[in-house]
């Protein structure tokens, strides 16, 4: 038997449909002009990797994420990106200190800045005090 050489998108009317390649498993397959996936499990397999790669953090993360940006948008007015404000003000809201941030040096005083969406703590000389950042002003 001869082997028979498939083009990718041509149609073939034995075949009852265009061959195509999975691009997930790599089996040929033939059927309907625009189908890309062999089955239904290579379709669901794409799909999910789509959404889980523009999802950096985990569902409980987003939340304290969220909560502690909130945390500090109330706290800004305060500090407005300049006055200290003594760090136990955190600790009578309910700002998660174990929760993601994005991390951040100071590059006059080399001190961290831990940002919270579009709110940030820059941490001052003194450990006692922090200075509540927003995004906009920094940029
Ligand atoms: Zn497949």
């Amino acid at each position: 038997m001869e082997e028979i050489k498939y083009i990718v998108g041509k149609y073939y009317p034995k075949k009852g449909g265009y061959y195509h390649i999975c691009p997930v498993c790599g089996e040929d397959f033939f059927g309907r002009e625009n189908k890309v996936y062999c089955n239904d499990k290579c379709r669901y397999h794409t799909n999910n990797l789509i959404a889980k790669s523009g999802r950096c953090y985990t569902k409980k993360e987003n939340n304290i994420l969220k909560t502690n940006s909130l945390v500090l948008k109330s706290l800004y007015p305060i500090s407005k990106g300049i006055k200290p404000i003594d760090i136990s003000k955190l600790g009578r809201t309910n700002f998660d200190g174990a929760g993601p941030f994005r991390l951040e040096k100071d590059p006059i005083t080399g001190k961290d800045i831990h940002w919270h969406h579009s709110y940030g703590i820059k941490y001052t000389e003194k450990n006692s005090e922090i200075i509540i950042l927003k995004k906009d002003e920094n940029n």
